[in-house]
């Protein structure tokens, strides 16, 4: 059946307007409401039910309602009571939702038969990861156990993963595709607060009179995010906007002052600023010395970064960097913002720190217009990081604080040691590499697709065919990951199920199931129900282990996790949810209707007895002890952290003369699993391209729309080439393009992967891969 396009109000053209008209708005007006509405073929009469729900796009977390008729999906609309979006929706949560009707959707579960997946039943599917768990328990143990999942599900059903992991069959290694996206802005949260958690709230782009978004291209990620500050920038009293990426984004192009600063030099840019403003006295003395710890650490670290000296290390004119610090160092309000271009670069976690220093130095938190957003990149990242499936303790509990394991301990009835809490938890990247030694027999991946989001693909292949390894790949499409599994289960997705997700200002949303999902699919939490009803796991008493049943039962245990933490939810219900939209944790009875900010008191979470850890050396990566940490007596200060700027490892040479850096694309979310069969966003962005210089394509005499060859040392791309503003000496591709679509790297198609070229490298505290810097070279032609 073809449809065509019914937009309503305000959807325009979302394709060639990603951030639709301008709603204007001053310092003291609320953001104006504007509806987005997509409906494809029907009109709004002939929609049977709006089901309420949220976006899961990208980490904005937009509130929207699901368009139902004749039992299908047949379009969105954006909420205009939430508080996030206020009516609006971007590009991506327009359409994306067309992803769920796809023709290619999983409906039975496969399993490996003779080198092929073959179709099976439930019953074959999980009695054979049930009987490979009992191998792997059995011998060698629970450490060869791993599960890496996602940023896109829900919390119930990652809390109820991490319960699985941590309590039935305790190994240490778990971790979700958070590693590659938000573990720098986790861990930033927690080196200078104490615990994760957004201090600042979306609100403050409302209240702020200077805007910093650094390495954040918000006008692809968070597009609604953007209309926001676009109508602050047209309304009276704009805020100054400063920014600090390699690519003449659309928010650069906005901005007062755009720094475009070399790859992988961001933590020297990031302390030249903070020593201009030490330097000209733009600090909050009496905030520093009540609130903070560190201060003179910092100052004698940043000291030697002079305007000239950043100049030549980021290749930006010293005077800018004057520019941006006076703007940043004069303001009253300052929101900061950062992402990837932080986050997987060089530095990543002290770089991030830096950002927090910024606002901690001038005294600007906790307040309206006042404050830091480390964003996330996938949407439910938030519930990853809370709830334990990312290897953390739930409800931010710090694994080096036996009294934290103790509560853990009692929540679930079971003995303290079964929880993995001897040594940090196991990142992303060492799971892979245990996997790749073979020491992990048994890898179950849900909701995400590292065979094309991981760093250096052909390793990522090759470990995935590994003869030894058992893959369970839990997914909603037969991803290029799904290929290589032994099992493969269908899941429902959302829309087709029940939850809550919490984007990056806290703001938590349910999202109600509004059809069925296809065939035999199930929703991941009902998958991990099964796998611990046939798995028998107990508590000390005897007793399930697991001992809910359905979403609002996980969502109602997690409650009682949280209680008492950062995040603590146990003021919100699903009714609660339903009535009132979006509200942000934590919700409890001291914030009955939850918490705009965090900090207001301006005592952070640096309590040893209630932060998520005790902080790293940020050079070395290595863990700062207990005792350690309570001698430097942060007791309820921020923790003002610095170090000094280090190159990257993989600098240009004579033979890979350029730097390459990823990023991505405003119509594509993640590998494109979803937003590549959604037609308007797979026609908007087909393929995959790399962009560079005029300067560099002149002297590869490369002309705009020819075909590319780009190498590292670990492999090769063939795309098209874009010739754009993007600073000379670096090229960029986004991350999004595998192979789903065109029959594979080689020998069918061309290799197109922008991890086919990144490297195996990752910030010594957050663990996070560097995506941002290596270096390549790029010859016409293939
Ligand atoms: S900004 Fe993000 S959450 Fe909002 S509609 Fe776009 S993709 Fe969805």
């Amino acid at each position: 059946m073809t449809h065509a396009p019914t937009e309503g109000s305000g959807a325009g053209d979302r394709i060639a307007d990603p951030w639709g008209a301008r709603t204007p708005y001053g310092p003291e007006d609320a953001w104006p409401v504007r509806i987005d509405t997509f409906l494809d073929g029907v009109a709004e009469a002939q929609v049977d039910r709006w089901v309420h729900s949220a976006c899961v796009l990208c980490s904005n977390g937009c509130g929207l309602d699901i368009a139902v008729a004749g039992g299908r999906m047949v379009g969105v609309r954006g909420r205009a009571g939430d508080r996030v979006n206020r009516g609006r929706l971007g590009p991506k949560g327009l359409f994306g939702w067309q992803a769920n009707l796809a023709a290619d959707r999983l409906t039975r579960p496969l399993v490996r038969e003779g080198g092929a997946l073959a179709e099976s039943d439930w019953d074959t599917a999980m009695d054979r990861i049930v009987q490979r768990s009992r191998q792997q328990l059995d011998t060698p143990g629970p450490g060869s156990i791993g599960f890496y999942t996602s940023g896109q599900l829900f919390l119930e059903e990652y809390y109820t993963l991490g319960v699985i992991g941590k309590a039935g069959l305790g190994t240490p290694h778990m971790d979700g595709n958070t590693r590659l996206c938000t573990a720098t802005a986790g861990q930033a949260l927690k080196e200078t607060f104490g615990t994760d958690g957004q201090p600042a709230s979306y609100t403050d782009v409302d209240h702020a009179d200077t805007i910093f978004h650094y390495g954040h291209n918000l006008a692809a990620t968070q597009t609604v995010l953007w209309s926001r500050v676009l109508d602050r920038r047209r309304g009276p009293n704009p805020p100054r906007l400063v920014v600090v990426d390699p690519r003449p984004t659309p928010v650069a192009q906005e901005a007062d002052v755009h720094l475009a600063i070399r790859p992988g030099t961001n933590l020297a840019l990031l302390n030249g600023l903070l020593r201009e403003i030490i330097e000209h006295g733009w600090i909050d003395r009496a905030f520093i010395d009540a609130h903070t710890v560190g201060f003179d650490q910092l100052a004698e670290t940043v000291g030697s970064y002079d305007p000239e000296r950043v100049a030549r290390i980021c290749g930006v004119p010293a005077d800018q960097v004057r520019e941006a610090a006076r703007i940043l160092g004069t303001g009253e309000r300052l929101l900061s913002t950062a992402l990837q271009g932080v986050y997987q670069s060089m530095g990543a976690t002290t770089a991030a720190c830096q950002v927090n220093n910024l606002n901690l130095v001038r005294g600007m938190i906790g307040r309206p217009g006042c404050g830091v957003l480390q964003m996330n990149g996938q949407p439910t990242a938030q519930n990853t990081r809370e709830t334990g499936a990312d290897g953390d303790l739930p409800g931010f509990r710090n694994w080096d604080n036996e009294a934290h394991i103790r509560e853990l301990a009692e929540l679930w009835n079971v003995d303290p040691i079964v929880i993995p809490h001897w040594a940090p938890p196991t990142h992303a990247m060492q799971i892979w590499r245990y996997a790749e030694q073979g020491s992990i027999g048994l890898l179950w991946i849900s909701a995400t697709n590292p065979a094309v989001s991981l760093p250096e693909l052909p390793r990522i292949r090759s470990i995935l065919a590994s003869e030894g390894l058992f893959v369970v790949v839990q997914d909603a499409f037969l991803t290029e990951t799904a290929q290589f599994a032994d099992v493969v289960l269908p899941t429902a997705i959302w829309g087709e199920k029940t939850g809550t997700f919490t984007n990056t200002d806290r703001t938590v949303h349910l999202s109600e199931r509004a059809v069925d999902p296809p065939g035999e699919a199930r929703s991941d939490l009902d998958i991990w129900l099964d796998y611990a009803r046939r798995m028998d796991f107990r508590d000390r008493d005897g007793k399930p282990l697991i001992s809910w049943h359905d979403a609002e039962g996980a969502f109602e245990a997690w409650k009682a996790c949280s209680r008492g933490r950062p995040c603590d939810y146990t003021g919100l219900t699903y009714e609660r949810l339903r009535d009132a939209g979006g509200i942000q944790w934590p919700c409890n009875d001291q914030h009955p209707d939850g918490a705009e900010r965090l900090y207001t008191d301006l005592v952070f979470n640096t309590d040893p007895e209630v932060c998520e850890n005790y902080g790293h050396d940020l050079l070395s990566g290595a863990v700062t002890t207990a005792t350690e940490y309570k001698a430097s007596n942060p007791a309820g200060r921020a923790i003002l952290k610095a170090a000094d700027y280090q190159p990257p490892h993989e600098l240009p040479s004579e033979d890979y003369p350029l730097l390459f850096t990823t990023g991505r694309s405003v119509y594509h979310f993640h590998t494109r699993t979803k937003t590549g069969r959604a037609r308007q966003l797979d026609q908007a962005a087909p393929d995959a391209w790399v962009e560079l210089s005029a300067a560099d394509a002149e002297r590869h005499g490369i002309g705009e729309g020819d075909l590319v060859r780009v190498e590292s040392r670990r492999g090769r791309v063939e795309v098209l080439a874009r010739i754009t503003g993007i600073a000379e000496g670096t090229v960029f591709a986004p991350f999004h393009y595998g192979y789903f679509d065109t029959g594979g790297a080689e020998p069918d198609g061309r290799p197109r992967a922008a991890n086919e070229l990144t490297i195996t490298e990752w910030d010594p505290v957050s663990k996070q891969p560097y995506y941002k810097v290596c270096a390549v070279r790029i010859t016409k032609g293939v």
